[in-house]
């Protein structure tokens, strides 16, 4: 069911009329943002009132004499005032369209989108608004007012605003083009889905309580359907036995938005190489990476390879095991396939190091789970949880709204969770922005999307790794969150350089990892028993096998999205670029008829810039270093890298 949220407007008058007319900041508490949820004409209706009421600001700044312009706090209001409305409408929209059950309200939500996005493509290319942020005196400013300023007149120029008006009119012509192709790739993920039908015999080896809830399932010959979502394909590539099941997932894995997305990315790949090239770039790499610290596709190139390098004799010593271990089962194997490198990693693992991945599942019932995030965070950041109060606004029964408190007891953030699969949502893990705080005017909002096994339809037990994306998500929403209390927003929330985003995610990722955190809530689902601390100590020495391999597969996905950016874009073979960057990184053989770009979701995301994860995971790895591993949970290191680090 959808409910109501609550006008945001007071007394008739919309909100941004009072934030600019009262002197003094003044906070919003009852904002709430998914106006419009009853139907997909009353979202667009509210959501087309906030673009009008940006489109006003802008009329107003761009009246603003150059003379007055010159006061730097004006002037920059008005402007922030207007990123704010602007974000605020992208960024629900975005959201909805990837969620919402109800196809006619993603819909109604692209458009919204793509809205939005034309009106920042005008402004973001609009001399007189660029002149009046060019005309203002900083000079008394502080450090953070002067950054956002030199940082936007910046991106002004990086957008071609000094361009002429032919160039500039392309170059809005080329984004709205690139925002339709984006949405469509997108789309064709969601909606791409596969299904195939196995036998329960072909189950042998699987998790038993994935078993037994696929048991229920069942036809009256035996048949169950196995989906491509992560709950069936996750324990499948780990554990199924049937070598025959592996390979018949794998092949519909990898053709979800096949052949659909192949004329859409090629388009993607197009315009953006058209834009870089009337922004004066030799390709879209160089353009992404101009504003990130690694500055050029060459040295991303060089950071990918010196990282496959470091990796491969290890990666080489994995694969001969994997090799090894499969030849006493297949005598006379001479490859590890690609359907095969989960399972042989984890019978290496099993019978090397005494670890069975399926062991840990039964301590780790999503809701315990949930719970265990709440409290190790809550206990290193000196917060607490508690549902919004009311009946939230959510699009789907599931979705919970969940309130963040600081020590005074305050609200400082708020965040919705959709944790589990279904038809048409966004089938990988993400953190969406909804508000970026600003302190006085609006609370940070962001919103989880994930695919959890889902404990309405099982036992909902998460596989480690899921509890390690939990982790994951949980510290962009922390980060979003502790950055939202800024008093600008153009560079408030999770706006610095790109090459840094996945830092503060991946560094809480080594939490779970510690037995004696994972133990503060992984307990047994039927009898209460609390994880053995050897086996967390089993996995960790387990886990360590096929990190080369792993890190290799990651140099993959790195290569795949600088090759398809980083050159002109006639010259781009999906294919054949495809089967060059995997077999430069992996010992496997290529698979053919793997159509797996199709849909890599974060070849329109990120684009060129797939090595932000691991330049940021050095990164990540870097700041662990205060942390002390035999009492993580200490909030003295944990309330010092919030402060220096996440809230500035
Ligand atoms: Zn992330």
């Amino acid at each position: 069911h959808v409910l109501r949220a609550p006008s945001l407007s007071l007394g008739g008058m919309p909100w941004i009329q009072w934030l600019l007319l009262l002197s003094t900041p003044v906070l919003l508490p009852a904002m709430t943002f998914f106006e419009g949820l009853e139907t997909p004409g009353a979202f667009l209706a509210v959501q087309r009132q906030r673009l009008g009421e940006a489109e006003l600001l802008a009329d107003r700044l761009r009246a603003v004499s150059l003379q007055d312009a010159r006061d730097a706090r004006t002037t920059l209001k008005l402007y922030d005032s207007i990123i704010i409305l602007l974000g605020n409408v992208a960024r629900q929209a975005s959201l909805l369209s990837n969620v919402h059950p109800d196809a006619p309200y993603r819909a109604a939500a692209e458009e919204i989108e793509a809205a939005a996005d034309a009106l920042s493509d005008t402004l973001d290319l609009d001399p007189a608004i660029f002149q009046r942020l060019e005309a203002m005196d900083v000079g008394a400013e502080d450090a953070t007012t002067q950054h956002y300023v030199s940082k936007t007149l910046r991106a002004y120029h990086l957008n071609g605003v000094d361009r002429d008006p032919d160039t500039r009119a392309r170059v809005q012509a080329v984004r709205a083009e690139l925002l339709s192709a984006s949405q469509d790739f997108q789309r064709n993920i969601a909606q791409g889905q596969r299904e195939i039908t196995a036998t329960l015999e072909e189950l042998g080896g699987l998790p038993a309580d994935y078993v037994a809830q696929k048991r229920k399932t069942a036809d009256g010959r035996g048949r169950v359907t196995i989906t491509t979502r992560y709950p069936d394909v996750k324990p499948i590539f780990r554990s199924a036995d049937s070598d025959a099941l592996r390979q018949r997932l794998l092949q519909a894995y990898e053709d979800r938005a096949y052949p659909e997305n192949v004329d859409v990315l090629n388009r993607l790949i197009a315009k953006r190489y058209e834009l870089a090239g009337l922004l004066g770039f030799a390709n879209y790499a160089d353009y992404v990476t101009n504003r990130t610290m690694i500055g050029n596709a060459a040295r991303v190139a060089e950071f990918t390879d010196r990282i496959a390098a470091a990796a491969e004799a290890r990666a080489r010593r994995e694969y001969g095991q994997l090799l090894e271990r499969k030849r006493r089962d297949v005598p006379g194997a001479t490859t590890v396939n690609a359907w095969e490198g989960s399972y042989w990693t984890e019978k290496v693992r099993k019978e090397e190091y005494q670890f069975d991945v399926s062991s840990l599942r039964p301590y780790l019932p999503f809701r315990r789970v949930r719970e265990g995030v709440f409290n190790v965070t809550g206990t290193l950041f000196q917060i607490s949880f508690r549902p919004c109060p009311g009946a939230a606004p959510v699009w789907h029964p599931s979705v919970e709204c969940h309130e963040i408190l600081d020590r005074d007891q305050a609200v400082v953030g708020r965040f919705y969770l959709d944790m589990h699969p279904r038809d048409g949502k966004y089938t990988h893990a993400a953190h969406f922005g909804i508000a970026t705080g600003v302190r006085g005017v609006q609370l940070p909002e962001a919103c989880l999307v994930c695919n959890f096994p889902d404990p309405a339809t099982g036992d909902g037990l998460l596989e480690f790794s899921d509890v390690t994306t939990f982790f994951h998500e949980f510290g962009h929403l922390l980060h979003s969150t502790f950055a939202g209390d800024g008093p600008w927003a153009g560079v408030g929330g999770i706006s610095m350089e790109r090459d840094f985003v996945e830092a503060p995610s991946q560094m809480l990722e080594e939490w779970p990892r510690n037995a004696q955190v994972l133990q503060t809530f992984a307990r047994h689902h039927q009898t209460g028993a609390p994880l053995p601390t050897e086996l967390v100590e089993r996995m960790r020495q387990a886990e360590a096998f096929g990190r080369g391999l792993d890190v290799l597969r990651q140099m993959l996905y790195a290569r795949i999205s600088l090759t398809y950016y980083d050159r002109p874009a006639p010259q781009v073979d999906l294919d054949a670029l495809y089967r060059a960057a995997w077999t430069r990184s992996l010992p496997q053989p290529f698979r053919n008829g793997s159509h797996l770009p199709c849909a890599f979701g974060h070849l329109d995301g990120y684009s060129a810039v797939y090595y932000t994860y691991k330049w940021s995971e050095v990164i990540a790895k870097d700041m662990f270093t205060v942390f002390d591993e035999k009492n993580l949970l200490d909030p003295v290191p944990a309330m010092r890298y919030k402060a220096t680090v996440l809230a500035p």
